[in-house]
């Protein structure tokens, strides 16, 4: 059974990791996917092709989520070029990690800028549409670290803690819209993402987990697919861990 026949995606930071996963599972299931990336042109071209294969309509586009200039235009482009959105999913992030010690402010603004920042500059931007249509589902890549702090991350934990607290705010504000907003808290997730960390914490993260791996892209956007379809039309306000039961 395909669960978004007919529905229009827009999903932040796509050309790999949890976000192309996202827009592969999508596409699978009928939705129409435009999806962006920062800097990676050829891989996220290549899925744009990919996935047109597939039969849903497929656009690939650059924008830095961090602008709220560019998130406007964006989403102005993806409403002309496919006539409308339904979901939206806040993916893209990126990791500056250090001991606070060590962190400079740069490292701590682009984090910021990046994770979270972009959740409200899009989020903003497609408000009006989703108002206008009173319905539609927002979906924001929160981290397991967001929820139990990380050594060496105070400004990755704190830009997923702030996704949190913005999740909880917009699903009261647009609920009596029809409006939902959920958040994921994915685990340790295999992408170049966690492709930078050393062995030896790698093997601490599979260890701490009870089912004893990492988790895919396909086990993250397994999760979206609940949460962007109709089999979730009564829950919003929620974090959803998909962790492989490491914050159990
Ligand atoms: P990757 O580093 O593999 O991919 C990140 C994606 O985001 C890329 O497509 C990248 O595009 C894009 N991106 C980065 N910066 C920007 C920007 N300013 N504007 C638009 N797109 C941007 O990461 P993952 O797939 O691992 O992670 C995806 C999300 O899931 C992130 O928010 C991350 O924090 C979260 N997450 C990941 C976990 C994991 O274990 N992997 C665990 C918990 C949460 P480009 O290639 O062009 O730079």
């Amino acid at each position: 059974m395909k669960l978004l026949e007919g529905k229009k995606v827009i999903i932040t930071g796509a050309s790999r990791g949890i976000g192309k996963g996202i827009a592969e599972v999508f596409a699978d299931h009928g939705a129409d996917v435009a999806f962006t990336y920062s800097s990676s042109e050829a891989p996220a071209l290549e899925l744009e092709k990919a996935l047109s294969s597939k039969g849903v309509k497929a656009k690939a586009y650059k924008s830095n989520a961090a602008s709220f200039e560019e998130s406007e235009k964006l989403v102005a482009r993806v409403l002309e070029d496919f006539g409308g959105i339904d979901v939206l999913i806040n993916n893209a992030g990126i990791t500056r990690d250090n001991l606070l010690m060590r962190m400079g402010e740069d490292d701590f603004d682009k984090v910021i800028e990046t994770n979270l920042k972009s959740v409200f500059n899009m989020t903003k931007a497609v408000q009006r549409t989703l108002l206008k249509q009173r319905q539609g589902s927002i979906i924001n890549m929160s981290s397991v670290v967001g929820v139990k702090g990380n050594a060496g991350q105070t400004n990755y934990a704190a830009s997923k803690a702030g996704m949190i607290g913005f999740t909880k705010s917009v699903a009261l504000e647009l609920g009596s819209r029809n409006i939902r907003c959920n958040a994921i808290a994915p685990g340790f997730i295999e992408t170049e993402m966690t492709a930078k960390l050393d062995e030896k914490t790698v093997q601490g993260w599979r260890d701490a987990i009870p089912l004893k791996r990492g988790g895919t892209p396909a086990d993250v956007a397994n999760a979206c697919l609940f949460l962007a379809s109709d089999l979730s039309t009564y829950v919003t306000g929620q974090v959803l861990n998909v962790d492989g039961g490491m914050l159990t």
